[in-house]
C-alpha cells in the first residue's frame, strides 16, 4: 500500500544512516511504500560505499544447470516441474552435466549452480556421487553451489537423515556451497498459501543454520512479485539479518529475482522495473550485514545493472536457467553487451572469481580486456 511521503520520516532515516544506526522493520515498511525513489537511491548508495569502491561491480559468468525437472513439491508459481510419472520428466545423464561444465569453462565462467526438482529417485547416494564426480574431474577449476538449502531439506527427510548428517556427507563429496535458493518469501503464511508441500519458513531457517554449522557456505535470496505483502518482504528480511547476525555473518550475500508469471498455476503480473530497484535499496539498507547485494540480469535484464546505482554492488551473467526461463526469462549471452551496460550506469565491471585455481579461459579473458581485470579475493 503507498503511502505519502514524510519529511519528518525522512530525516530520521538519514541521521540514522549517518549515525550507522540500524533500521527497524517500520523502517523497512516506509522505504518500501512512502520514500521517495531519489531518496533510495541516494541512501544506498551512501551504504554500497561503506562496503566497495562507488566505481566499480564485480560479476560471475555462470549457468544453472537443472539436473531434474521430476518434482512432488507441486508450488503454485512454478513452470518447471513435472510429476513422477510424467513422460516429460528427466534427469540429466552425468555426461551432459559434465558437458554443460566443460562449456561455461570455454566461456570463460568458473561457477554453476545446481537446481532441480523433489525428485523422490534421487537420494542422498545420487548427489554425493555426482558431486565427488565433478571435484574428481575438475578439481578447484570450477566451483558449484551443489543444490539449494531447499533440496537438502527435502533429501534429508527422503533419505530420513538429520540435516546435520546432510551437510556432513555432502561436504565430505566434496561440496562447499548450498545456496540459499528455494527461499522465495520465508514467511509460514506464504509456504501455506502457495508451497504447503515444501517447507515451513521456521524449518528453512534452521536447515540454513545447520548448513553453516557444518562449515559449509551459504547466500540467501528472495524472489518478490507473488501476492506477497510488504510485511511478508520485511519479515523475510528480518529472517536474514537476524540469521546474519546469530553466525557472524555466515551468509555471504543477498540475491533477489522477481517471479515471472507465464505457465504456472498461479499466474498473475510482473513487478515494475522501479519496484525491483525499490526493493533492492531497501535490501541494500535494512540488511546491514551483507556484504554483497547481487543484482538479477536473469529476470530483471537491463534494469538490473540500473540497481548497481540502488545498492547492489555485483551480479550474475547467467547463460542458462530452465525454471525462469519457463517461467518468461530471457538470457543473454552477449557477455559484452550486459558488461556494457554496467558501464553505461558508471561502474567498472569487474570479474570475481569463485573457482580457487586461474585456468586458461580466465586468462585469455583478462588479456583481451581493457583494463585488465582485477582479481579479488573471496572475501
Ligand atoms: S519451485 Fe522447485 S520445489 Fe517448487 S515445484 Fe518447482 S521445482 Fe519443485
Amino acid at each position: 500500500m503507498k503511502t505519502a511521503q514524510d519529511p519528518a520520516l525522512d530525516r530520521e532515516i538519514s541521521r540514522k544512516l549517518d549515525a550507522r544506526e540500524r533500521l527497524t522493520d517500520d523502517d523497512a515498511t516506509y522505504l518500501y511504500n512512502g520514500a521517495a525513489l531519489e531518496d533510495l537511491q541516494r541512501w544506498a548508495s551512501q551504504a554500497r560505499a561503506r562496503f566497495h569502491d562507488e566505481t566499480r561491480a564485480t560479476y560471475l559468468i555462470m549457468r544453472i544447470i537443472n539436473y531434474t525437472n521430476v518434482c512432488v513439491a507441486k508450488c503454485d508459481y512454478c513452470s518447471f516441474y513435472r510429476l513422477p510419472k510424467s513422460s516429460e520428466g528427466y534427469v540429466l545423464p552425468r555426461e551432459q552435466i559434465f558437458a554443460k561444465i566443460d562449456e561455461i569453462l570455454e566461456l570463460g565462467g568458473d561457477f554453476v549452480g545446481f537446481n532441480g526438482g523433489h525428485n523422490p529417485r534421487l537420494r542422498l547416494p545420487w548427489y554425493e556421487e555426482t558431486f565427488a564426480a565433478i571435484r574428481a574431474r575438475y578439481g578447484d577449476t570450477i566451483e558449484f553451489y551443489a543444490m539449494t538449502v531447499a533440496e537438502m531439506m527435502y533429501v534429508s527427510k527422503l533419505c530420513r537423515v538429520s540435516y546435520a548428517e546432510a551437510c556432513a556427507r555432502l561436504k565430505a563429496a566434496g561440496v562447499r556451497w548450498i545456496t540459499g535458493g528455494g527461499a522465495e518469501i520465508l514467511t509460514n503464511e506464504f509456504r501455506q498459501r502457495h508451497s504447503p508441500l515444501k517447507y515451513t519458513a521456521d524449518d528453512y531457517m534452521i536447515a540454513q543454520r545447520a548448513i553453516l554449522d557444518a562449515g559449509l557456505k551459504s547466500t540467501a535470496t528472495m524472489v518478490i512479485g507473488f501476492d506477497e505483502t510488504v510485511a511478508e518482504r520485511v519479515e523475510h528480511l528480518r529472517r536474514v539479518r537476524r540469521l546474519q547476525d546469530e553466525t557472524d555473518g555466515g551468509l555471504f550475500s543477498f540475491l533477489s529475482w522477481t517471479y515471472k508469471p507465464y505457465g504456472n498455476e498461479l499466474g498473475g503480473q510482473e513487478l515494475g522495473p522501479e519496484d525491483y530497484l525499490r526493493h533492492l535499496a531497501v535490501s541494500r539498507l535494512y540488511l546491514d550485514n551483507v556484504r554483497h547485494i547481487r543484482a538479477s540480469v536473469l529476470t530483471q535484464n537491463q534494469n538490473a545493472l540500473r540497481g548497481l546505482r540502488f545498492g547492489a554492488d555485483d551480479f550474475d551473467i547467467p547463460l542458462e536457467d530452465e525454471v525462469t526461463q519457463m517461467a518468461g526469462a530471457t538470457i543473454n549471452r552477449d557477455i559484452e553487451a550486459v558488461l556494457e551496460q554496467a558501464r553505461a550506469e558508471g561502474f567498472a565491471p569487474v570479474y570475481r572469481p569463485i573457482a580457487l585455481a586461474p585456468r586458461p579461459a580466465e586468462a585469455a579473458r583478462a588479456k583481451a580486456r581493457q583494463p585488465a581485470p582485477v582479481r579479488l579475493p573471496l572475501a
